[in-house]
């Protein structure tokens, strides 16, 4: 067994540094489909190298294109599982020790929460990141269970107006908002959430029930305030915890977000309450732009205690931890201004140059790592 896993772990790190090669900061693009009563695409090309092209509605083809550069671009007919497919590795990688964070970032209505979460039809064909994502972790622990015995913890929060609040509480009295609370580090556990309740899941269904839960909490807050949701960032947290025959231990979490919408509101219209929101939901996606931005110019200085959000995901944005942006935009004309404000700000962050040029350095190297752990698993092969 020893030897087996020798060769596992062997595996695993080319594994890992191949994804490190990718770089820790990616940001990819996902583009719903047009709906029925929308006007056309503003869509002029999404080519398989994360290259897209974006028209101006009211102007001549030839001066109203905008040219972008991700990591990926996912077209309105990307299927939840072609989405998932590319991101698997990243999400593996928390059982190797990594800690990764993925977020969901638009204007309302752009798909953010069907990217995380899926339609709330509850078709598995649906089925976002989240769910996909747990499912994934207690495949690779069953994988694993001879080597490695792994404990997945969930926990889920929402952040609202610079507020955390638990959406995993069974509260019988559900007209009450579940309780506010602190971020703070314990130091020990690396947990930044000590009071949100924490559950330990086995299961896909324990990890559904958990959904519904925070589905029904969110919907609380919803009548409430009058579609909060979209005004609120929702994050998941699964806190794995793995233990080696070896008897080394890992901890290591991913963060799944769903943010609140990135539409700018008319300054000029809202007050009270509204104006509020907008100022917070700012304040906090500009932290989220601006921690990004100095983790990908490896700045000295980077600015985490500027929002909760940020604060909250500290230990898994920068160092050896993996983030990865979901830019979502909507394809139709009236969004035009939106979909540019929303590419702008992904392209802020993305490492990504137009025009990429050492992705060809890159790429050798990951082919030379690929051929390597080809042969590992030819080598793990031959020693099942
Ligand atoms: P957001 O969370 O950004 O406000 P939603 O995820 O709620 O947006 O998406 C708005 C609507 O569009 C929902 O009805 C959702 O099911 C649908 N939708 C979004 N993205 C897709 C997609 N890629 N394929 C099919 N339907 C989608
Ligand atoms: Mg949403």
């Amino acid at each position: 067994a020893l030897g087996y896993h020798r060769v596992l772990n062997e595996n695993r790190n080319l594994y890992n540094m191949v994804q490190d090669l990718k770089g820790n900061i990616r940001v990819y693009c996902r583009i719903r489909p047009v709906f029925g009563s929308e006007r056309n695409s503003v869509i002029d090309f999404v080519g398989k190298d994360g290259s897209l092209v974006i028209l101006d509605p009211v102007k001549p083809p030839k001066d109203g294109r905008k040219n972008f550069h991700f990591n990926r671009v996912f077209g309105p007919t990307a299927a939840q599982d072609e989405v998932f497919k590319d991101i698997q590795p990243l999400i593996r990688s928390v059982m190797d020790g990594y800690n990764v964070c993925i977020f969901a970032y638009g204007q309302t209505g752009s798909g953010k929460t069907y990217t995380m979460t899926g339609t709330s039809s509850g078709s598995t064909k649906d089925m976002g990141i989240n769910y996909l994502a747990l499912n994934d972790l207690f495949e690779l622990s069953n994988e694993r269970k001879d080597v490695t015995n792994y404990e997945i913890q969930v926990q889920m929060v929402e952040i609202y107006n610079e507020q955390v609040r638990d959406l995993l509480v069974n509260d019988s009295s559900t007209t009450k908002y579940p309780s506010i609370f602190n971020i703070r580090s314990t130091g020990e556990t690396g947990l930044n959430l000590p009071d949100a309740k924490m559950h330990t899941v086995k299961s896909t269904d324990d990890v559904l029930n958990l959904m519904k839960l925070g589905e029904e909490n969110r919907v609380v807050s919803f009548t409430a305030m009058n579609n909060r949701s979209s005004r609120s960032h929702s994050v998941l947290s699964v806190h794995v915890h793995g233990k080696d025959i070896s008897g080394s231990n890992l901890r290591s979490c991913l963060h799944l977000v769903d943010l609140a919408g990135s539409e700018r509101v008319d300054k000029s219209e809202v007050t009270g309450d509204r104006l509020r929101e907008a100022q917070y939901i700012n304040k906090s996606l500009s932290s989220l732009g601006d921690v990004i931005t100095a983790l990908a110019q490896k700045s000295a200085h980077v600015p985490y205690r500027n929002s909760k959000l940020t604060l909250l995901l500290q230990d898994s944005l920068g160092g050896r931890a993996k983030t990865l942006m979901f830019a979502h935009v909507s394809p139709e004309g009236d969004s035009y201004s939106e979909t540019i404000s929303t590419l702008k700000f992904a392209q802020r962050v993305s490492t990504v140059e137009l025009g990429a040029a050492r992705a060809n350095k890159e790429s050798s190297e990951i082919m030379q790592l690929k051929e390597q752990v080809e042969n590992l698993k030819k080598a793990l092969a031959s020693k099942e």
